[in-house]
């Protein structure tokens, strides 16, 4: 297609104007994220299952009571079921993480509160969540706290990393130091879906990279859910290559092995 000076200089201002409308429209959006999560935050707290007011934990007792727990698992990958012993799977290929405390199921309502957290910019959720973690497991003995980092152009789409909503509170509640930058994912790895373990975690090889200072350090990794634990492996190899002397791993959620 030829255009003359005009034409080509009407197809710049377009491209531009279109780029333009995007940034306005994320900015916006990242905004409308901020003051949504300041005011979630600072209204009298209700239930974040049940909307009962007044439970400044964010779930009232009946609820907490409902929630599907992860029981019996393997101390290593949280894997439901095995009687608290290290499951087939870890003692045939150890994982790089030295353990994992998974405080759920994903099942129902802990799926739900998980995705009005991702896709809802629900911050209270974050909050309920991380609250409950304190109440029920003690401060773990770690030096640094390492949300998994999500791929730029994902966290660009959303605005916030549900991990860091969740970790920040918990890092603050255990003064433990958090760490969120020189962490990063360089791949996108959550179109993962229907590839078996093995293609996972060759689809994972050099998933992250660790510019953190981690000599000697021992590291717990906070996600909200674990499915085959890939995504986990490959970010605690790379933090031990960093330096880092144990990674173990607490997430809100463990799905189990379909
Ligand atoms: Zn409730
Ligand atoms: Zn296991």
């Amino acid at each position: 297609m030829i255009f003359g000076e005009n034409g080509a200089l009407r197809v710049m201002v377009a491209v531009s104007a279109r780029g333009l409308m995007k940034a306005v429209s994320n900015r916006v959006g990242r905004w409308r994220r901020q003051i949504g999560g300041i005011v979630q935050r600072w209204w009298p707290r209700q239930c974040v299952l049940c909307a009962s007011t007044r439970h400044p934990e964010g779930l009232c007792a009946g609820c907490r009571r409902d929630l599907p727990m992860c029981l019996s698992a393997c101390p290593r990958c949280a894997l439901p079921g095995t009687g608290g012993e290290t499951c087939g799977r870890c003692l045939k290929r150890p994982p790089a993480f030295d353990g994992t405390t998974a405080l759920f199921s994903y099942d129902y309502p802990v799926d739900r509160l998980i995705q009005r957290l991702k896709y809802a910019s629900d911050f209270g959720v974050a909050d309920a969540l991380a609250q409950y973690v304190v109440g029920a497991v003690a401060r773990p003995s770690v030096d640094v706290i390492v949300p998994v980092p999500l791929h730029p152009a994902r966290l660009a789409e959303r605005g916030f990393n549900q991990a860091v909503e969740i970790a920040r509170p918990l890092a603050q509640a255990w003064e433990i130091a958090l760490v969120t930058r020189g962490v990063a994912r360089l791949r996108r790895t959550d179109d993962q879906v229907g590839l078996a373990l093995s293609a996972r975690r060759k689809n994972l090889r050099h998933a992250f990279s660790c510019e953190a200072k981690l000599d000697g350090a021992r590291v717990l990794i906070i996600d909200d859910v674990m499915t085959t634990g890939a995504t986990l492996d490959a970010l605690a190899l790379c933090l031990k290559r960093a330096g880092a002397a144990s990674v173990c791993n607490l997430v809100i959620a463990r799905t189990p092995l379909r």
